[in-house]
């Protein structure tokens, strides 16, 4: 792999680098174990003085290739691939943050996490505050506390379409000595590459674009490098790990130690692996992915503008529209001002109306999804946030009537005829 390549063609490239005589494609290494030849080779496999395979649940050849394609379109040092996007967000912060300890993240996250860190961490005894998208840099200084261990926000967040200020998170967490942690689902490395803006560690639900076909769930996290775990904050990292013999994670593996510490504590205990068949459709679904984002957003932006003039459409959120509030944002993070393929809009005459529009499509599916190469939509308010009341739902940033359209890859023309049909239905 050339240090100077670009993403186009690190992600045809970059993670299987075959040998003389090797298959082409990435092998799918539909195995458990490894074979040895000797016990010693084993021993030192364990104790992690060699890399290399012994078991699935930790490491696997295919896995290991899709890992490194990922780390090197998102320039990082390492990646550890996990079975969904849910299991990234939460070993990225249980790597860090323990019982007793505190984490700072954006109210606009993805639905998902919110669950995950309201709930599940919460009952762990890692306590879990929010700032609102329009904090401003002394604001979330203040929301910091002396236990606070990392904070987390996302690029664009799903389904509200805020795009994350980068530079007053980074510098706020850096002036206290924390990590910065950014779950880059809905930009992908394509459009954007949150190490650029001060991210210490980025996190994918890789069952989106990533895959791009709706085939593997899949999570991946991925590590910057070069974060000074030393300050005292973090002494798991620092002080010698008694369940692998003694290790200390920034002594022993300098380049990566929250990768290596992932692995081999989380991963170890507590599984949830990514598989190696998923690995190997992501890794293929991979390479096309500059091309199928570039064509996401390209479709995204005619049927936002499309919908904007339509008579029977109340109102129209897309963050690559000139006049989107967020708009210099994605102008400011994003490659070439590409803002993805998802919008939000809402139907004249509200929910129930949506709702009709919604049973006409006959392209577009209804799908619990989003992210593929197929045009699908989703009303959050009757499937996906069907919990929440009326004014939690205003609270999470989804408004009764919004419906979440996921624009894919087929001819623009088609997606806007569909729609159009559907809304005069
Ligand atoms: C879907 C999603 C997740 C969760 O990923 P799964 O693969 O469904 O577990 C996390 N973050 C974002 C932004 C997502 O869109």
């Amino acid at each position: 792999m050339e240090k100077n390549w670009k993403i186009e063609t690190l992600a045809v490239q970059a993670g299987y680098e075959p040998g003389d005589g090797d298959p082409r494609i990435l092998p799918l290494s539909q195995s458990t174990t490894f074979k040895y030849n000797d016990v010693q080779s084993v021993a030192d496999l364990f104790d992690l003085k060699k890399s290399g395979f012994f078991y699935s649940r930790l490491a696997n050849p295919t896995v290991d290739c899709f890992e490194k394609k990922i780390a090197a379109m998102e320039k990082g040092v390492a990646a550890v691939a996990l079975s969904s996007g849910q299991a990234a967000s939460a070993y990225s912060l249980l790597n860090i943050a323990r019982c007793g300890d505190h984490v700072l993240a954006l109210s606009s996250l993805y639905g998902g996490t919110v669950s995950l860190f309201t709930n599940t961490l919460k009952k762990a005894g890692i306590e879990i505050t929010f700032v609102t998208p329009d904090a401003s840099y002394n604001e979330v200084c203040a929301a910091i506390r002396p236990n606070t261990k990392a904070v987390f926000i996302e690029s664009l967040a799903n389904p509200a379409l805020i795009v994350a200020d980068f530079e007053i998170y980074a510098k706020a967490a850096h002036a206290h000595g924390l990590p910065l942690i950014v779950d880059n689902t809905f930009p992908t490395p394509v459009l954007c590459n949150p190490f650029d803006f001060g991210a210490d560690i980025v996190t994918h639900s890789t069952t989106k674009y990533i895959d791009g076909h709706a085939t593997s769930v899949g999570g991946i996290v991925v590590e910057k490098g070069g974060f000074d775990w030393g300050c005292g904050k973090f002494p798991e990292f620092t002080e010698p790990d008694e369940s692998y013999h003694g290790t200390v994670y920034t002594r022993d593996f300098p380049d990566c130690p929250f990768s290596v510490k992932l692995r081999v504590q989380l991963v170890r205990d507590y599984g949830i692996p990514m598989a190696p068949f998923n690995a190997f459709l992501s890794h293929i679904g991979c390479e096309t992915l500059p091309l199928r984002i570039e064509r996401h957003s390209e479709n995204a932006l005619e049927v936002a503008k499309f919908l904007k003039q339509h008579p029977n459409v109340s109102w129209v959120n897309y963050p690559g529209l000139p006049d989107n509030p967020e708009y210099a944002k994605v102008q400011k993070y994003f490659r070439n001002g590409m803002a993805s393929g998802v919008l939000c809009f809402g139907v004249k005459g509200g929910k129930a109306a949506g709702e009709r529009a919604m049973n006409a499509l006959k392209l577009a599916n209804i799908v619990v999804h989003v992210a593929d190469v197929r045009t699908g939509v989703l009303h959050p308010a009757s499937m996906t946030h069907r919990q929440l009341s009326d004014s939690e739902l205003i609270a999470a940033g989804v408004s009764p009537d919004l419906i979440r359209l996921s624009v894919g890859i087929e001819n623009v023309e088609d997606i806007k005829a569909d729609l159009d049909q559907a809304l005069r239905a």
